[in-house]
């Protein structure tokens, strides 16, 4: 038992368009970096989401290991705002997943570079075995898997990472693995879309009569980072 709390936008499980396999997708919510373009302002207020205990994330990841779980996908908002409680969860998630048969393995992304981090940033991102480095950058677009602008890097941090990984840096699939969700809360892309996709998915929309209400690449009128108070279980859901 830790008694921390990392506060978190949503978990889904499974996974299927931010790593290799079926994974657990954990969104952290808050984001100090404000990049250009992001498609998830959803994410950015540090008191948007729900204040999860971290032992509950690690029960979550049990639960997703035994239903044949790949790997953890940590992405955000940005993980790495929350340093502390990030480290507890993940050292939590490491030990669950030590000894389980095929290897399980955690992918991080952050929007910082490796040469930005504090010591407590580093340790959090010591526990990844991939971490997708540095800030969306709307003005140069990437066909690389997993990554959203040409600037961002996929640092191969451990053997498993390297192992498991070599084959993705350098890959640019045809079209980018994605997913749809559906829950009470909306409809989330999950994955990292090419540039100009989600602008033609609202106009494709709105040419068919279903213009969405709210989208989380464009702010709210009056603010964005819903709150749910109480909750320790932000149910599953969304995207890079
Ligand atoms: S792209 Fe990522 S790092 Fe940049 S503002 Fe959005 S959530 Fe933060």
């Amino acid at each position: 038992m830790t008694g921390e709390t990392l506060r978190v936008a949503r978990t889904h499980f499974p996974v299927s368009a931010l790593g290799p396999g079926l994974r657990l997708g954990v969104w952290v919510q808050g984001c100090p970096l404000a990049c250009k373009g992001c498609m998830s302002l959803d994410t950015w207020e540090p008191d948007g989401g729900a204040a999860m205990p971290v032992d509950a994330l690690a029960e979550r990841w049990r639960a997703a290991l035994g239903r044949g779980a790949a790997g953890l996908t940590i992405s955000g908002g940005e993980p790495l705002a929350q340093p502390g409680p990030l480290a507890a969860f993940l050292d939590a998630a490491d030990q669950v997943r030590a000894g389980r048969p095929g290897e399980p393995d955690i992918l991080m992304f952050t929007g910082y570079t490796l040469d930005e981090l504090d010591p407590a940033q580093r340790l959090a991102a010591s526990y990844a075995d991939v971490l997708v480095t540095g800030r969306y950058e709307a003005d140069r677009p990437t066909r690389l898997v997993w990554r959203g602008s040409a600037n961002q890097q996929m640092v191969l941090q451990s053997e498993l990472g390297r192992r498991r990984y070599a084959p993705y840096l350098a890959l640019e699939p045809e079209q980018p693995p994605l997913q749809l969700r559906a829950d009470e809360h909306g409809v989330w892309l999950v994955g990292v879309p090419l540039r100009g996709t989600l602008p033609r998915l609202d106009r494709e929309m709105r040419r068919r009569g279903l213009p969405p209400e709210t989208v989380t690449w464009r702010p709210r009128p009056s603010g964005h980072g819903r709150r749910r108070e109480g909750a320790d279980s932000p149910d599953d859901g969304e995207t890079r």
